[in-house]
Formats: structure tokens, sequence, C-alpha cells
């Protein structure tokens, strides 16, 4: 029998442990939330070192994002793509932003291949990231894969503003407590 459907979901502890009626006014309030949120799912074992959030533009928590891979067997449960599937399923949008409210997706780590495409399609106006690629290949043995050369200048073309290095170290020492683990979840 075909499966005819895919069901992805976030676990039981961001019910508990993340604040969705507090305000998120700027990028550091923003990026540190995602970055916790990477933290949290380390430590409970529940996914990968990795965390995303979607804000509007009064600072407003739209969704969140951990990596699933592992728990869901499925590929494309990164962190980004998590954060944009549930805003989109909560504003019932394809695209965030197309009612030209600003959008921000805030990101532990520098999005993959796929995340990169994904956010391109998912409607947002402003990426937040903390750690580098390089941060997440040598920190967490994470492949990122090929990305366009000028990856940030081809999002900046599409009205995509993007800001790098935010808290980068708090991010790491996430990414460096999950490699030095060992364990992969
Ligand atoms: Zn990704």
């Amino acid at each position: 029998m075909l499966y005819a459907q895919v069901h992805l979901t976030l676990p039981p502890w961001v019910h508990d442990e993340v604040d969705a009626t507090r305000l998120y006014p700027d990028a550091a309030s923003r990026i540190a939330l995602a970055i916790d949120l990477s933290r949290r799912n380390v430590t409970h074992r529940s996914g990968g070192p990795f965390g995303a959030a979607v804000f509007n533009a009064g600072g407003r928590l739209i969704g969140i994002g951990v990596n699933r891979v592992v728990p869901s067997n499925c590929s494309a449960a990164h962190a980004e793509v998590m954060a944009l599937a549930t805003s989109q399923q909560r504003t019932q949008r394809f695209r965030l932003n197309e009612d030209g409210e600003r959008i921000t997706l805030a990101t532990s780590s520098q999005p993959c291949a796929m995340c990169y495409g994904a956010l391109i399609w998912g409607g947002i106006d402003e990426l937040l990231i903390a750690a580098r690629a390089d941060d997440v290949q040598t920190l967490a043995g994470f492949d990122e894969g090929p990305l366009p050369a000028d990856w940030s200048g081809e999002l900046e073309k599409r009205g995509i503003a993007v800001q790098r290095d935010l808290m980068r170290e708090h991010a790491c020492d996430v990414l460096r407590t999950y490699g030095e683990s060992g364990v992969v979840y």
C-alpha cells in the first residue's frame, strides 16, 4: 500500500518550554530563541542540533522548528523547514509575507542547500543566522551541501535581507556539545 500523507511533529517539550506569548523585538532576541531551541533539542535528544523561528514585523512568534530528521525518518525535517511549515499551517499561507507583512526567519546555523531553497519559496523578508556552514561541518560533522557562491547576494536580490554571525559562539557551543556526544539523533 502506498503512503498518501506525511506527518511531521515538533517534540512535546515545545509547549512547556517556549514562551509563545512574549515579544521578540530585535535580531538579538530572535536569534537567541533559535539557538535556545537548538540547545533544548540536543538536551532532550529529540533531534539534531538545530533550531529556527519565524516572527512577524512586531516581533510576535508565528512558528518554531527544530531538527526532526531522525525521529521522523524524513530528510526534509530540518529546523528551518519545520519552522516555515508550522508557520504556514498556522497562517494558512504558503507564502508567509503574501499580505505585505515583513517576516523574519531566525536560524541557529546557516541554511543548508535544501533550506536555502525552502526559505526563498516560503515568503520571508529577513534571514538571521548564527553559526556558519563551516562551524556545522567542523563541530557537528554535517555537510550543508552546495550553495551558490554568492548565496547571500542571491537572497538580497530577491528581497531577503541577511544578517550573519549573530551570537555565533553560542550556536557553536551547541554544535560542539552535539558533536562531542558521539550520538546521532
Ligand atoms: Zn537544512
